[in-house]
């Protein structure tokens, strides 16, 4: 039947995504630079400086991975305030918890595995949800959204950095050269693994634009939603209120 195709290809496509992270976990940081020419540092800069978070607040990184932004979060909320990198991948969040405690960023930092689609926190508990380069590799991506909605407070914030649309023709063509032939070439020397790579182009051409996220922000019951295109839309910068 129809739904038993879906369910196989749902599971299907969660059983690649455990695979890709799981594959990549040792090298994902340097891959980051390599990749993005260092600019994902950039695009990770803007999502904190637009975060609005203050000291004693409390913040999810979902899809948090190797904790770049938990880093960042935990010195914005000082030690009154509570931020939780949660991933739904074992290997991925094993890096995380090595990398952020060799920096020294510990105490107000708690590390959860938790799938984005049926998040393990109370309603109304996180004064902002960031969910960074990983919306693109969540299945339903509506339930998740919902669940975000849900365990955020009143008056709190969504921000969803992500890979979107490029603006211009040209820079779509280049941008498209670049990742279904030169990536996986990058994927294959560094970290001996093209095929994860080649799943991050197909991942990125999928992912809806910035339209069509922000019409699904606004079903899933956000407000005043918004987006920034940077690097020519390569990325762009979801934000959504919870009132
Ligand atoms: N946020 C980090 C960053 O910006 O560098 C890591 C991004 S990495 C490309 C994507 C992450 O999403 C992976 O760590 C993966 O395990 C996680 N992920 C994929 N599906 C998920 C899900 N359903 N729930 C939670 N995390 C998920």
């Amino acid at each position: 039947t129809h739904f038993g195709f879906q369910t196989v290809a749902k599971s299907e496509k969660a059983d690649k995504v455990a695979d890709v992270f799981h594959s990549v976990a040792a090298k994902y940081d340097l891959m980051n630079d390599l990749m993005s020419f260092g600019i994902h540092r950039v695009w990770k800069r803007f999502t904190i400086d637009s975060s609005g978070v203050r000291r004693g607040q409390r913040v999810l990184d979902l899809a948090g991975g190797t904790g770049d932004l938990t880093a960042k979060f935990s010195r914005l909320v000082g030690e009154t305030g509570q931020v939780v990198l949660a991933d739904i991948n074992s290997s991925m969040l094993k890096m995380g918890r090595e990398k952020l405690r060799n920096l020294g960023v510990t105490g107000n930092v708690s590390y959860v595995q938790a799938n984005a689609e049926a998040l393990p926190f109370p309603d109304n508990y996180f004064d902002c949800i960031t969910i960074s380069f990983g919306l693109r590799n969540v299945t339903e991506k509506e339930k998740a959204l919902a669940s975000m909605f849900r365990v955020l407070k009143p008056g709190g914030r969504l921000l969803v950095l992500e890979f979107s649309k490029p603006v211009f023709d040209p820079l779509s063509k280049a941008y498209d050269t670049y990742s279904f032939h030169i990536l996986p070439r990058i994927g294959q020397l560094v970290a001996k693994d093209a095929e994860s790579y080649r799943y991050l182009a197909e991942s990125i051409r999928m992912h809806p634009d910035q339209e069509t996220l922000k019409a699904m922000m606004n079903d899933a019951g956000f407000e005043n939603t918004s987006y920034y295109n940077m690097t020519g839309g390569i990325v762009a910068l979801h934000r959504g209120f919870k009132f």
